[in-house]
């Protein structure tokens, strides 16, 4: 056995990416974004600053970064976020200082962003963009998860399966789409979009290095002296 082990593709430095994750409300995202963090220790969530209220449950800080819409005008004249918009009359951002330092350093972001936020994020850093769009199985079972979350009025599901069904005829801005009819298959696809993104040649920073390496001239196969 010799000492020395071989370094392995799996440990070369690469470019973090941004992993955006859309769908209408109810199709699974969220579920699939917290399975994927539970699961994959170098992929962390992009909090993004919302004006919209904490819904039960949801932390500051942790779920989003809550402010008022001062508050939130104020970043957006400063530049703060690397995308935002409006959704159900309240607005979200993406703060871009956390994301730009990681994603040096190799660290992936999960964005659970809407269309419009996509199509900026692709304007502004196509590179380290990935997109995956996730689709309900049916209607029928996207209203069915609406309204067995129990948080919202009626009036807020029907606005929300309206919105559900212009959120769907964007799904040809994703580079993925996947259908969630079982969760646990989603989350296979969705890992194995993941794991086949991180090894794209431009991402890995680390490879002229590592190449270089591999085709130096052999001293081992070398003419005896
Ligand atoms: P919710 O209020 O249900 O958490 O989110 C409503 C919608 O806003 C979802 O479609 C979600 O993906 C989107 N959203 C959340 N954060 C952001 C963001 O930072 N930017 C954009 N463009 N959309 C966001």
């Amino acid at each position: 056995m010799t000492s020395q082990t071989p370094k392995g593709s799996d440990a070369l430095q690469r470019r973090g990416l941004m992993f955006i994750l859309s769908s209408p409300s109810g199709a699974g995202k969220t579920t699939i974004s917290r399975m994927l963090l539970e699961h994959d220790p170098q992929i962390r969530m992009s909090v993004s600053v919302t004006t919209r209220q904490p819904r039960p449950g949801e932390t500051d800080g942790r779920d989003y970064i809550f402010v008022d819409r001062n508050q939130f005008d104020r970043m957006v004249e400063a530049e703060e976020f690397l995308e935002w918009a409006h959704v159900f009359g309240n607005c979200y951002g993406t703060p871009k200082a956390q994301v730009k330092a990681g994603l040096k350093d190799g660290q992936d972001f999960l964005f659970d962003i809407d269309w419009q936020g996509t199509q900026q994020l692709y304007q502004k850093l196509e590179t380290d963009v990935v997109r995956v769009f996730l689709l309900p199985p049916s209607l029928d079972e996207l209203r069915r998860r609406l309204t067995s979350r129990g948080t919202d009025s009626a009036e807020i599901i029907e606005a929300r399966m309206a919105r559900a069904q212009a959120e769907i005829s964007h799904w040809d801005g994703y580079d993925y789409v996947v259908v969630n009819d079982a969760i646990d298959t989603c989350f296979e696809k969705v890992t194995q979009i993941l794991a086949a993104e991180r090894m794209r040649r431009a991402r890995q920073t680390g490879l002229i290095g590592f190449v270089r390496e591999l085709t130096r001239p052999d001293p081992a196969s070398g003419e005896p002296a």
